[in-house]
């Protein structure tokens, strides 16, 4: 059996920062400030491997443990000059959790442990009856309510009563006689309540404290917190036991916490809070408000801890730096100052948002205290993009959410906060963002929305997850987007969005979401644009007036030296290729040409495509739409130059782009000439039971080659043309949802033949390369075969985890939640590719294709291509690329770099 209980204390410790596995997060930290020399009362930690014992074995503990306790007990004992269950010198301590991650409040807590009624005396006479009585009461009620489940409430009820009879205001001004009085009626509570006295053996109470920390692993609390931040079961927690120093001894002591660097901002400045004469648990549980530690952060009259304990604030400094230097991140700690003398209780790195990330990162390289490899390791890749982001002003949206103005919550889909007039369909949508920003509400989205959407300021839908359209588009687009949000609810007959609680909106009203959050808020909250936005993309900011964009950019370029992996971009318009290109995308790895078609002028010649009654009639209007097509392509190439384009044949179900509402269908009738029930038959007719499984992908470029050959056409008169113009242009014509090797070899040759002929038409050499997306299970199976003919394969891990777990993209988000919670999967499997399945069909796609045409070039175009996890497994698997839409670049970006060092620290 290996060591169950570390030592710590009289600066030498048996564990250290490395032992978080086993000594949690709180126990290494003490550990390791011990071994460095700072002031840290001494204690022992009980390793997780006793809670996972515990667990095991029906709640009980390994033999030895008990012996264990009592000889590091001893040592403490020893240590600090005290006896715990002494009647003259009592050793009071602390019991606290503490897991491999911070779970901040979610687990128990146990202060002032080895109180009784005798050794209370002996506190209270070495310092006074009112600092020993008030600890015997706190230790009274939190060990009832954590050890011996008695309701908090029955103890805060009498000590209300208490200060009313005493007639004083806050706790501190009871006087001694009177809390006295009060530990006695806690007493009798007690005995009331479990039928026993208050264990005054100071063992029982230390082995009871033990249990409960183990037991509030499991607390619905704690399990809740686990869930939504996946932190696994079986980690366990680990107890610390210290001796107690008290910041609530008088005016010279004090209790505090303190971040290194503002975890807002990232600013280099010390920056916490304290309060005087208080113990810990008075902080979190904000009955007083505390005061700044420094002069700098002090307003108006506040009293800093600089300033009346200037000697103590020097040596807090020094502490701070030294953990700085020793960690070389910045910490967040928790200090007690008892009278006079500063100890250290906590340290740990501190949470960030991605602002202080990113600066904290860059600082930390310009001070020498990391190198570009570790700030480019540090920064959490998705965190990244809340650079991105237009932001609310922050002491608006407090004042809403403290004024009742909170509709709702839903999954935060699209970064980013944006305000606006409520609009609740796409043509409405379009019409209102003229005279100001619009959200665009629904229930749901679909392609037909795409105008409405890019004209909105932001998007909520009540349905759907993280990869439903509304989620793709909207964060191909940047657009600030919150889905999902079930809770509320969209009626459209009666144009209202209602939230239980609230009165309905209308059309027209404001509306304010934060896509970071996912909260929606009702009204209009103020927003502005990153500043990386303002000098990246709107040109109105310079890059040496804004410190957020230069750390941005440094580090990126820094994860662009370490990367192995390209990144890529998703982007069918001009606009969004430019977006891309400006975040650093290295080309195109999807082009969706059906984007294409769904602009005004447009949308009509589709319809009368799809619906003429021959192949002359197809061609017709197909022949209308070329035009359109080249220019797109025209304008892609232009923004790309020199890079390589992968353009995707047309790929969604025809009926995508029928006329569905009566409006349209007579619309459409009465443009090609038809009467409207026939339209409506032949509408009827193409309707399709299962349309994502149905005449789709290259089905369609098979049964309608002429589709294929118009595009085909479009992208090198595009090519040829703008090579003219002196721009190189690297076009990769891809062929979708390929299944057959016959499939495959029929669009490649009709492609081949048509590219040829266009560029022996305008007479410009433009290289042909054509290659296909793996999407369906099938044709990862058959790689080796299809590698013959593609020069490239591009996964479509949105089809092809549809597909290999036979979940409806569109429909999944019925269950999938519940299917995590349940543990079923361990995350959606659309947001972070399946290693175990799907991946495994990537990894032999890749090897079976590559066995057969060592040339092959392979990328991922699904959602998963932006996600920091899936790019991380892609890099194992080999492939050259990852493409993601535009604003996920800069993620793919940094998460390609991260996924380069792990795997390298991996093959050693
Ligand atoms: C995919 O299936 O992963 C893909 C990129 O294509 P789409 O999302 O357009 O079906
Ligand atoms: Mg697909």
């Amino acid at each position: 059996m290996g060591q169950y209980v570390f030592y710590f204390g009289d600066g030498h410790a048996e564990g250290n920062a490395k032992m978080k596995n086993i000594l949690g997060g709180k126990g290494a930290g003490l550990a390791e400030m011990t071994n460095i020399g700072i002031p840290v009362p001494p204690g022992f930690t009980i390793s997780t491997e006793v809670c996972t014992y515990f667990y095991a074995h029906e709640k009980s503990y390994p033999p030895e443990l008990k012996r264990d306790v009592e000889h590091n007990l001893a040592r403490v004992e020893k240590s600090v000059g005290r006896k715990f269950g002494d009647a003259t010198r009592p050793l009071l301590v602390s019991v606290r959790s503490g897991a491999r991650a911070s779970m901040p409040g979610m687990m128990d807590t146990i202060l002032n442990l080895g109180l009784n009624d005798q050794s209370v005396r002996a506190l209270a006479k070495s310092a006074n009856d009112r600092f020993a009585y008030d600890s015997y009461r706190r230790f009274i009620q939190m060990y009832s309510d954590v050890v011996l489940g008695i309701e908090r409430e029955k103890f805060e009820h009498e000590l209300f009563a208490m200060r009313d009879r005493a007639g004083v205001k806050t706790d501190a001004e009871i006087p001694a006689r009177d809390l006295c009085a009060l530990v006695e009626t806690y007493k009798s509570i007690v005995r009331k309540e479990i039928g026993k006295d208050f264990p005054q053996d100071v063992n029982d109470q230390l082995w009871g404290a033990i249990g409960a920390v183990f037991g509030s692993w499991n607390n619905q609390r704690a399990i809740t917190y686990r869930r939504l931040n996946r932190i696994p079961d079986d980690w366990g927690t680990a107890v610390n036991v210290q001796s107690m120093v008290f910041g609530n001894m008088g005016d010279d002591s004090a209790t505090g916490v303190a971040f290194t660097r503002n975890p807002a901002t990232g600013e280099r400045r010390f920056f916490g809070e304290y309060l005087p004469n208080a113990q810990g648990e008075d902080v979190v549980a904000g009955i007083r408000t505390p005061l700044p530690i420094s002069k700098a952060q002090a307003a108006g009259g506040e009293k800093s801890l600089e300033e009346t304990m200037p000697g103590v604030y020097a040596q807090l400094e020094d502490v701070y730096k030294k953990l700085e230097n020793h960690y070389r991140d910045m910490q967040d700690i928790e200090f007690t100052i008892e009278s006079g003398k500063l100890y250290l209780l906590q340290t740990r790195t501190g949470k960030r948002t991605g602002f202080a990330a990113v600066k904290i990162a860059c600082d930390m390289v310009d001070e020498g205290l990391i190198k570009p490899r570790d700030a480019v390791e540090r920064v959490e890749a998705n965190q990244i993009i809340q650079l991105l982001a237009p932001v609310f002003d922050g002491q608006e949206k407090q004042k809403a959410l403290k004024g009742d103005r909170l509709l709702g919550r839903g999954l935060p889909a699209g970064p980013g906060a944006a305000a606006g007039r409520v609009a609740f369909n796409a043509d409405h949508a379009v019409a209102m963002a003229k005279d100001g920003p619009v959200i665009l509400v629904r229930v749901e989205t679909s392609p037909e929305d795409i105008a409405g959407m890019h004209s909105a300021a932001g998007i909520l839908t009540t349905r759907g997850g993280l990869t439903s359209h509304a989620a793709v588009v909207a964060r191909g687009m940047g657009r600030p987007c919150i889905v999902g949000a079930g809770s509320l609810r969209v009626d459209y007959s009666r144009g209202e969005l209602r939230a239980e609680g609230h009165e309905p909106l209308e059309e027209g009203d404001w509306l304010s979401i934060d896509g970071t959050s996912g909260e929606v808020i009702a009204g209009q909250l103020k927003t502005r644009p990153s500043e990386v936005i303002q000098v990246l993309l709107e040109g109105t900011m310079k890059p040496e007036d804004s410190e957020v964009f230069r750390n941005f950019d440094r580090l990126l370029k820094w994860a662009d030296e370490i990367r192995t992996l390209g990144v890529r971009t998703n982007a069918d318009t001009p606009k969004d290729a430019r977006v891309a290109r400006l975040f650093g995308a290295e080309g195109i790895g999807l082009c969706r040409t059906e984007h294409m078609f769904f602009a005004e002028e447009r949308i009509l010649r589709v319809r009368e495509m799809i619906l003429a009654r021959d192949e002359e009639g197809r061609r017709k209007s197909l022949s209308e739409l070329l035009p359109f097509q080249r220019g797109d392509f025209e304008g892609i190439f232009r923004e790309l130059a020199g890079t390589p384009v992968t353009i995707r044949l047309l790929d969604p179900p025809l009926h995508e782009f029928l006329p569905q509402t009566e409006g349209q269908i007579s619309t459409v009738a009465r443009d090609m000439g038809w009467g409207v029930a026939e339209l409506r038959a032949k509408v009827n007719q193409l309707h399709e039971m299962n349309p994502m499984l149905g005449h789709r992908g290259c089905r369609l470029g098979i049964t309608y080659p002429e589709i294929y050959e118009m595009q085909v056409r479009a992208i090198f008169e595009a090519a040829c043309d703008v090579k003219k113009q002196g721009i190189a242009v690297h076009p990769e014509v891809m062929i979708p949802l390929v299944g057959t090797l016959r499939e495959l070899q029929i669009t490649t040759e009709t492609a081949r033949r048509v590219a040829q002929q266009v560029i022996k038409e305008r007479g410009v050499e433009v290289p042909v390369v054509v290659g296909t997306m793996i999407e369906i299970p099938r044709a990862a199976l058959i790689a080796d075969k299809l590698a013959e003919v593609a020069e490239f394969f591009s996964f479509g891990t949105n089809d092809l985890t549809q597909m290999t777990f036979g979940y409806s993209r569109d429909d999944a988000g019925s269950f999938l939640p519940a299917y995590v919670e349940k543990k079923i999967l361990p995350k959606d499997p659309f947001e972070s590719i399946d290693q175990e399945g799907v991946g495994q069909l990537v990894r032999l796609g890749t090897e079976r294709g590559r066995s057969t045409n060592k040339n092959l070039k392979v990328g991922v175009c699904g959602e998963h291509g932006g996600d920091p996890d899936s790019i991380r497994f892609f890099r194992t698997c080999n492939l050259d690329y990852v493409s993601c839409s535009p604003y996920r670049v800069p993620v793919a970006r940094l998460a390609a770099a991260q996924a380069e060092l792990e795997f390298q620290e991996y093959e050693g």
